[in-house]
């Protein structure tokens, strides 16, 4: 049988030909312990099928971990996988004085294969002197065979060490635990069911040696959930978010890659990180208060982080030179203490509260169950202050510098509010309102409709009823505090909110009145009043001078 021999940790490079002093050419580690053998399933990140007869038992155990669990068993835990880096990757320089790591991989009943693929291939494919530790940091699992088997297994690694939490902390608060014991002078957080690529932690250390501001990721590659191939992914992708807070992938456009000549090797800076794999500077990442320790469990993390890191001084960036696969799954396999979604729910209402200052009224109103509901996000105080502190800038700011292409107009409608039938304009008249005769410069003919569906006029939002029965003006109650309790009152429906009435989309609806009432001009035209929404009466039509959003 043949045999495949790995090739030797290679310090090529080092002769210095054509690289500047003090660095050599990134590593090209892949360490086996024994020779692989070719014919192995998944050899090469190559796809595995499941024999006919062994369906039945693969369907079974997907669940240990939402991902075909059954030949995640059956592929060796040192298996090769695919170079994937961009060509001229293996060429880079990277300094010779590279800061060490730490490595901290948290896992909560991770299955056992998965979670040795992942010790092996860091071990596997980093230069050892770089790796400080591989702390493993163990969420309380509760498989038997995460305990003694484990720990027994790892004695031949000296570099890994068995961190066990007395109780569920979540991976937020896991992670932390793991940075306050570390050593090494950077923090490498990796998931437990990931298989590291060759030359994968030079480029990122890289980074972080140039500024310890500088947060690196890599590339993240999918191994399969279904049939546990290693594939690459597109280049030029970033981290970004849309409303309220979803992260995603976004392709830098071509023409930008044309015109800016950007290259596939070149780091790009994201608007935010996707979370489970990043390389941060020690000391920075406790300067910047860690993560806020009130979110649980799992998710929003990355916003925090990442807002975080931009606003207050430093840079999110993507290393296409470093690569790393993750089993991407479609659900956690794990319990939550609450369910998923509210638990995520409130961690990113958390991060909104500290971070997006007036722009949090766009998570809100793309998220607006969560003001019907009166989310109790818990105490800020520590994290505004925080913020403070550090003289972090504005989410303003960051939206110009950072991610200048999200979409978020701070009002929905802004303008005059013109009534489709008698073409007047509802004016502010002291305290009341009233309809004239529409100027755009008049300035008390002015509204916002905002996200939290208030119709505002400066402090002042327009309400169905006011004391002399027509509709007036009322305090709108502050920010979105006001949101809770009584300023729900003065919330009106219009266009794209009122999706379960198609033809009454120019109507200005306030549910908050029994039945559901519409703002009618008076046909004397001086005049406002409510009335019984009907979608065939003109006078029930309203639009403002500018829409910025559906
Ligand atoms: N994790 C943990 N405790 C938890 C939840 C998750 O230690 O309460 C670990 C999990 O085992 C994994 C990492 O945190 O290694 C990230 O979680 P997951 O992979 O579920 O997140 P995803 O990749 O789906 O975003
Ligand atoms: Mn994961």
């Amino acid at each position: 049988m043949p045999v495949l021999r790995t090739p030797s940790p290679g310090w090529d490079g080092q002769g210095q030909a054509g690289g500047s002093p003090g660095t050599h050419r990134v590593l090209f580690l892949d360490v086996t312990l024994a020779p692989r053998d070719p014919q192995a399933p998944g050899q090469f990140g190559h796809p595995v099928a499941v024999p006919d007869d062994k369906q039945e038992e693969a369907k079974s155990r997907w669940k240990e971990g939402n991902f075909n669990v059954y030949l995640s068993d059956l592929i060796p835990v040192d298996r090769a996988i695919a170079d994937t880096r961009p060509a001229g990757c293996s060429e880079q320089r990277v300094h010779d004085d590279l800061p060490t790591t730490s490595i901290i991989m948290c896992f909560v009943d991770e299955v056992w294969s998965t979670l040795l693929r992942s010790v092996h291939s860091v071990l596997s494919r980093s230069p050892p002197h770089l790796i400080e530790e591989l702390i493993l940091v163990d969420d309380f699992s509760t498989k038997e065979y995460l305990k003694e088997k484990l720990a027994q297994y790892m004695l031949r690694f000296p570099k890994v060490k068995i961190l066990r939490l007395k109780k569920r902390h979540g991976l937020i608060r896991a992670r932390l635990a793991g940075a306050e014991i570390a050593k090494g002078a950077v923090l490498t957080f990796l998931d437990s069911h990931v298989e590291c690529n060759v030359g994968w932690l030079e480029p990122l250390l890289e980074r972080v040696r140039q500024s310890r501001a500088k947060v690196a990721c890599p590339v993240i590659e999918v191994i399969s959930d279904k049939d546990m191939s290693y594939m690459t992914v597109d280049n030029f992708q970033r981290g970004i978010f849309t409303w309220p807070m979803n992260f995603g992938w976004k392709q830098i456009p071509q023409e930008v890659i044309e015109k800016n000549k950007i290259k596939e090797t070149d780091i790009i800076r994201c608007p935010v990180m996707a979370g489970g794999l990043f390389s941060i500077d020690k000391k920075y990442f406790f300067e910047l208060g860690m993560y806020d320790p009130g979110l649980d469990v799992w998710g929003g993390e990355n916003m925090e982080i990442s807002f975080k890191v931009w606003m207050c001084g430093g840079e999110i960036e993507i290393v296409p030179c470093s690569r790393v696969g993750h089993i991407f799954r479609n659900d956690n396999p794990y319990s939550f203490p609450k369910d998923r979604v509210s638990t995520v729910e409130r961690n990113l209402a958390r991060v909104a509260e500290v971070w997006l200052d007036e722009y949090k009224e766009l998570f809100y109103g793309h998220a607006y169950h969560l003001v019907l509901k009166n989310l109790d996000v818990g105490d800020l105080t520590q994290q505004i202050q925080l913020r403070k502190k550090l003289q972090c800038k504005s989410f303003q700011w960051y939206l110009e510098n950072v991610y200048p292409d999200l979409d978020a107009p701070l009002v929905k409608a802004s303008g005059l509010l013109v009534n489709i039938a008698t073409a007047r304009c509802v004016t502010v008249e002291n305290t009341t309102l009233a309809l004239e005769t529409c100027d755009v410069n008049n300035k008390h003919q002015q509204f916002n409709y905002t996200w939290l569906r208030l119709i505002q006029h400066r402090e002042l939002c327009v309400c169905p009823a006011s004391s002399a029965g027509t509709p007036g003006l009322r305090r709108c109650h502050g920010r979105s505090r006001s949101l809770h309790g009584r300023s729900r009152s003065l919330t009106w429906l219009h266009r794209s909110l009122v999706t379960s009435q198609p033809h009454m989309t120019d109507h200005i609806i306030s549910r908050h009145l029994q039945p559901p009432t519409c703002l009618e001009a008076d046909p004397s035209h001086k005049a406002l009043r409510v009335n019984a929404c009907d979608s065939a009466n003109p006078y029930q039509k309203w639009r403002f001078g500018n829409y910025y959003a559906d």
